[in-house]
C-alpha cells in the first residue's frame, strides 16, 4: 500500500478530527465527506467550499487522486466492468462491475485482491490472495461505478460484495464501507439493496448477525450435499450446510432479513435432475431463495454452463419442492463479468 492513505480511507470523524487538527472547525470534515463520497470528487481543488490551506494539508496528508480506472463496455449486454489499479502494485488491481438490467443498477464491488478460498471454477483464487483491500479502496469502486452508471444516465440502485475475494476475510473493511454506501449523505443505497455473498465463514456470519444490520446474507452453496461442496469450495474453514442452514435461521431472527443461497450450475457436476431434487430435500423448510447462477464460462476453465432447458428444469424441480428461487439471467460474460476473470486477464497480459 502507499504510504498515505486514500482520501477515501477517512471516516466522518476522522475528518472533523482532521479538520480541528487543522484549526478548522470540525464541520469541515462532514463538507470533505460531502464532497468524496456524497459526489465522489476526490481531487481537493474542486472543493471550492473549503480554505485554500485545509485543502493544501488534505493533499499533504492524504492520497487524494481519483482512483486510476480502465473500463472496458459492452453496452449490448449492459455491464461495463471497472479495473482499479492498486497503488502498491504495478499491473494488479481489482474488479468492479456495473449491471444495467430493466430498472435494477447493480453494482458489484471487490472485497480482497484476490482470494485465498480458491473455488475450483472461479478465476479470482487461481493467483491466490495478495492482500485485503482497504475501506478506502471499496469505496473507490463504489464511487468509480457510480460515475459511471450517472453518465449512462442511470443510477445505482443495488451493491453486491461479489466480485473478488471473501468479505468476510475482511470483514471490517467490508462493512464499514457499506455502511458509508448505505449513509444517505454518503451513497444512499437501502439496506436491503446492499448483498454480502460469502462460502461462510462462521465468525463473520457471527458477527454480522449479532450486528443486526439489514443487509441481505447470500451463502455461496453450490452443492446439495458436503461431500460434493468439498470439492468445488475446498476452503477448509467453511461451514457446512447443516451449520449454513442454521446461521440462515439465525440470521432471519436477528435482523428479519432471508438469506440467499447461490448456487453455481456447472453441467455435469451439480446441475442434474437427481441432484436438485437432493437440494429440494435439503432446503425444505428453510427460508431463504435460492439464486441460481448458470456459469459464466472461463478462458482456461473446462467447467461448462448447462443448457437453459436443463436450468429451467433445475429450478422448477426446486420449485415443486416448495424452494424459493432466482434464476440469474446471462449477463457480462462477453467482457469476463464473473469473478476475476478481467484480474487474471490482465495480469497474464502484464506478464
Ligand atoms: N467469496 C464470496 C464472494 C465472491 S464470489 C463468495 O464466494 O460468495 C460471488 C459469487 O460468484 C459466488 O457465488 C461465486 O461462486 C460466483 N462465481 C464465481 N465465478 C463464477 C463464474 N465464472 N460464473 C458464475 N458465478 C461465479
Amino acid at each position: 500500500m502507499s504510504a498515505r492513505r486514500r482520501i477515501t480511507d477517512l471516516s466522518p470523524a476522522e475528518l472533523s478530527a482532521f479538520a480541528s487538527a487543522q484549526h478548522q472547525r470540525p464541520f469541515r470534515g462532514q463538507q470533505i465527506y460531502d464532497w468524496v463520497m456524497g459526489r465522489g470528487v476526490c481531487t481537493t481543488s474542486a472543493m471550492s467550499d473549503l480554505s485554500k490551506p485545509l485543502r493544501e494539508a488534505l493533499d499533504a496528508e492524504f492520497d487524494c487522486s481519483a482512483p486510476r480506472v480502465l473500463w472496458s463496455g459492452d453496452s449490448a449486454s449492459g455491464t461495463e466492468k471497472a479495473f482499479l489499479q492498486l497503488s502498491d502494485a504495478q499491473g494488479d488491481g481489482v474488479e468492479a462491475v456495473l449491471i444495467m438490467e430493466g430498472e435494477r443498477t447493480t453494482a458489484c464491488i471487490s472485497s480482497q485482491a484476490g482470494c485465498p478460498v480458491a473455488c475450483v471454477f472461479c478465476a479470482s483464487g487461481v493467483l491466490g490472495l495478495r492482500r485485503n483491500l482497504t475501506r478506502g479502496e471499496i469505496l473507490d469502486q463504489f464511487i468509480a461505478v457510480r460515475e459511471r452508471a450517472q453518465a449512462l444516465g442511470r443510477r445505482v440502485s443495488n451493491i453486491v460484495v461479489m466480485g473478488m475475494g471473501e468479505p468476510m476475510l475482511n470483514y471490517s473493511a467490508v462493512v464499514e464501507a457499506l455502511d458509508v454506501i448505505h449513509d444517505p449523505k454518503g451513497g444512499g443505497i437501502g439496506a436491503r439493496h446492499i448483498t454480502i455473498s460469502t462460502v461462510g465463514l462462521e465468525k463473520g456470519v457471527r458477527r454480522l448477525t449479532e450486528e443486526g444490520k439489514p443487509y441481505t446474507l447470500a451463502f455461496s452453496l453450490h452443492a446439495p450435499n458436503d461431500e460434493l461442496r468439498r470439492k468445488l469450495v475446498p476452503f477448509a474453514a467453511a461451514m457446512d450446510i447443516d451449520a449454513m442452514v442454521q446461521a440462515a435461521g439465525a440470521y432471519l431472527d436477528g435482523t428479519g432479513r432471508e438469506v440467499t443461497f447461490e448456487y453455481v450450475l456447472l453441467d455435469g457436476v451439480n446441475a442434474s435432475a437427481a441432484d436438485a431434487h437432493e437440494l429440494a430435500q435439503r432446503l425444505r423448510g428453510v427460508r431463504g431463495t435460492v439464486n441460481l447462477i448458470p456459469y459464466n464460462e472461463n478462458p482456461g476453465f473446462t467447467w461448462k454452463r448447462p443448457p437453459a432447458q436443463q436450468v429451467d428444469q433445475f429450478a422448477e424441480i426446486l420449485r415443486s419442492g416448495g424452494v424459493k428461487v432466482s434464476v440469474r439471467k446471462r449477463k457480462g460474460h462477453r467482457i469476463l463479468a464473473a469473478c476475476g476473470q478481467l484480474r487474471l486477464q490482465e495480469m497474464q497480459r502484464a506478464q
